[in-house]
């Protein structure tokens, strides 16, 4: 365990992964933060994701790797996209030696509870405080005033809101912008290896294209379940929870009509989850004094890239070294880590937009051109600027 240096009180609000991998690398670098989760339980929604060489090797660098492997499913291929009416592959990436040899890392998939789980083992136990809901947070002079539900308050040097997409952290540090409709949903559920067909058992990451939709489906949880997670008109559905559910049958009728496979692995799986994607601006600044927001507080995404999870495990590294580095000066810290972090995160908001109208688009001239494009294109090379940055070894400005 690393010697704590002298340094400020650090407060990091919520204890999702980009809270806790917060905790963790701060904790790594000697630095003592003390996470607030308002739940009663370290929990994940029942979903997957996609972890790709980026953050992989910032799990590597937090030392929580063979935790992670235990049940995260390495991918053998990626970008297996179909089309929605036959299952037609319109372009398949091998990802095995090959992500190896372009990242150094592998590509997974995990359940998230199961990503949770290997961050936290970052972070001492006496560090997290649950059932700790933030109500407010007031800037102080040299610092800031924390107001919990329960009544209770604290005082901190630093505090760093990782919490999500409905952050409360937020009000302090920008002005509050309503999120647009975007007039999208996710549907999720994930579906018993024993009841799932064995083509949605391979390790790949296929996504299905179609008219105004597209599915995706991994194995997670080393195998012994498939993760499904399709996008369709919310029509006038604007519940952002990871707790709303709808029926089987109204995911089944977004893809009536759809491939057999797909429309078979909606009848193995459980109750769907349902969640309105909301559309948000990225915000110009995100830090201001001592206070700044990492992860979904600071940048959502649409998930079409799967990267926000893996954003809040870069902002998280890349905040630790800033405050290391200016242990004395932590309102210099944490404006060295908003402009070492803003320009990418923005970018990748940008490009995950626009991926949901490509994604969607209907049969046609467009479509098939699109289809064209994909059968020769090369995600992985051609996403290096994502894949291979290293927040351990990025530069910071002066
Ligand atoms: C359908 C879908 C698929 C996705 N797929 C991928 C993928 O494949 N790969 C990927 O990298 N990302 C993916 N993402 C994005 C990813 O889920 C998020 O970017 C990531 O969870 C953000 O982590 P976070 O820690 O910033 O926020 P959250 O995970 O939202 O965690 C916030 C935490 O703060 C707590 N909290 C909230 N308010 C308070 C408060 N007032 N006081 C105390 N605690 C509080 C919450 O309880 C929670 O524990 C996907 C997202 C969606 C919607």
């Amino acid at each position: 365990m690393p010697a704590l240096v002298h340094g400020p009180r650090i407060a990091i609000v919520g204890g999702g992964i980009g809270g806790l991998a917060a905790g963790g690398f701060l904790h790594r670098a000697g630095l003592a933060a003390t996470v607030y989760e308002q739940a009663p339980a370290l929990a994940e929604v029942g979903a997957g994701l996609v972890l790709a060489p980026n953050a992989v090797r910032l799990l590597r660098q937090l030392g929580v790797m063979e935790r992670f492997l235990r049940r995260a499913v390495p991918l053998d291929w990626g970008w297996e996209f179909r089309r929605w009416a036959d299952g037609s592959v319109l372009s398949v990436e091998r990802l095995t030696g090959v992500c190896e040899r372009l990242y150094g890392e592998r590509t997974y998939v995990a359940h998230r509870a199961d990503l949770l789980d290997t961050v936290r083992t970052a972070v001492p136990q006496d560090r997290i405080r649950l059932n700790a809901r933030c109500t407010s947070v007031h800037a102080r002079p040299n610092g800031a005033l924390l107001r919990f539900a329960d009544g209770s308050r604290t005082e901190a040097d630093v505090v760093i809101g990782a919490d999500g997409v409905h952050s409360v952290v937020r009000g302090a540090v920008a002005e509050p912008t309503p999120p647009e409709y975007s007039g999208v949903c996710a549907f999720r559920t994930i579906v018993p290896a024993r009841v799932a067909p064995e083509f949605a058992l391979r390790r790949a990451q296929t996504l299905w294209l179609g008219p105004g939709r597209h599915f995706v489906h991994y194995p997670i949880s080393g195998g012994s379940a498939v993760n499904v997670v399709a996008f369709a008109p919310a029509g006038d559905y604007t519940d952002e929870s990871w707790s709303a559910t709808a029926t089987t049958e109204e995911f089944h009728a977004e893809f009536a009509g759809w491939d057999r496979r797909v429309t078979d692995l909606i009848a193995a799986g459980g109750v769907p989850g349902r969640w309105a994607l909301l559309d948000r601006a990225p915000l110009p600044h995100w830090t201001r004094g001592r206070i700044t927001l990492l992860g979904d507080a600071a940048h959502p995404m649409f998930p079409f890239f799967a990267q926000g999870a893996a954003q809040s495990i870069e902002d998280a590294a890349v905040l630790a070294r800033c405050l290391a580095a200016s242990v004395p000066d932590p309102e210099r810290a944490l404006e060295r880590y908003e402009s070492a972090r803003i320009a990418r995160t923005t970018r990748l908001q940008q490009v995950s937009h626009a991926r949901r109208d490509v994604n969607h688009l209907p049969d046609g001239p467009e479509q098939q051109a699109r289809d064209t494009a994909l059968a020769g294109s090369d995600p992985l090379a051609g996403n290096a600027w994502i894949y291979g940055y290293d927040a351990e070894g990025a530069r910071l400005t002066p």
